[in-house]
C-alpha cells in the first residue's frame, strides 16, 4: 500500500482566472479539470491526497476585503496547507502563455529551496516527453522569489505548466476531456517514478 502523501492544487480560483486562452478559455477550469482526473488517480492508488481547492473559489480568510489583499491571504493559505504534511510533494498546476503563439509544450518550473525540487521537475518534465510531446525539448526552469509557493515551500514542490493557451493547437488539446486526462496521467506517472526513484 502506497501512502505517501500528495498536494496537488490548481492555483487560481474565485476572482483570479489565471491566463485566457487563444480561444477565450480561462486556465482556472482547465488546471481544476485536470488536477481532479490527478486526484482521482492518485487515491485509487493508494496515495493520500490533498488539494488547496476542488471548485472554483479563493481560499482567503474570511474578512479580508480588497482583491490584492484577498489574494496574499489565498497564497499565504495555500503555503501553509504545502508545508502541513512533513515529506509530502507539492504540485502546482498552471497552463503557460507567452505573445508568440508558435511557443507549445510544458515546462516545469522549481525553486532550489529544497534539493529534491530539481529531480522532482526533471522527472516530470521526462514523463511529458515520453508520453505526450517526444518534441518537446524544453529544460526544467531554475526560478527565485517569485515562484511564491515554490520558494517557500519546505517540502519537494514543482510548478508544473502543463502547455501554452498562447498556441492555438495546444490551448485546443488543453479543454478536451481526453487531453486533460492524458496530461493528468503524466503527472501521475511521473510521481510514481519519483517515489520509487526515492526509496531505492
Ligand atoms: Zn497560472
Amino acid at each position: 500500500m502506497m501512502t505517501d502523501p500528495i498536494q496537488a492544487h490548481p492555483p487560481h480560483g474565485g476572482m483570479d482566472g489565471g491566463c485566457i486562452s487563444i480561444h477565450g478559455d480561462v486556465e482556472k477550469h482547465i488546471n481544476l479539470a485536470i488536477l481532479l482526473n490527478l486526484k482521482a488517480m492518485l487515491q485509487a492508488s493508494g496515495y493520500e491526497v490533498l488539494t488547496t481547492r476542488e471548485s472554483d473559489i479563493s481560499i482567503h480568510d474570511e474578512g479580508i476585503e480588497g482583491i490584492a489583499n484577498q489574494k496574499k491571504s489565498d497564497m499565504d493559505n495555500r503555503l501553509e496547507l504545502f508545508n502541513s504534511i512533513k515529506g509530502a510533494v507539492c504540485i502546482s498546476i498552471h497552463q503557460n502563455q507567452f505573445t508568440d503563439p508558435k511557443y507549445h509544450g510544458a515546462q516545469m518550473f522549481y525553486s532550489d529551496s529544497n534539493p529534491k525540487n530539481a529531480v522532482l521537475a526533471q522527472t516530470l518534465q521526462n514523463q511529458f516527453v515520453a508520453f505526450l510531446q517526444p518534441e518537446n525539448q524544453r529544460e526544467t526552469k531554475l526560478c527565485g522569489k517569485e515562484l511564491f509557493l515554490c520558494y517557500y515551500s519546505k517540502n519537494p514542490t514543482v510548478m508544473a505548466e502543463c502547455g501554452f493557451l498562447s498556441n492555438p493547437e495546444e490551448a485546443s488539446l488543453l479543454v478536451t476531456e481526453e487531453y486533460q486526462q492524458k496530461v493528468a496521467f503524466t503527472i501521475y506517472s511521473a510521481l510514481v517514478q519519483y517515489f520509487a526513484d526515492q526509496k531505492k
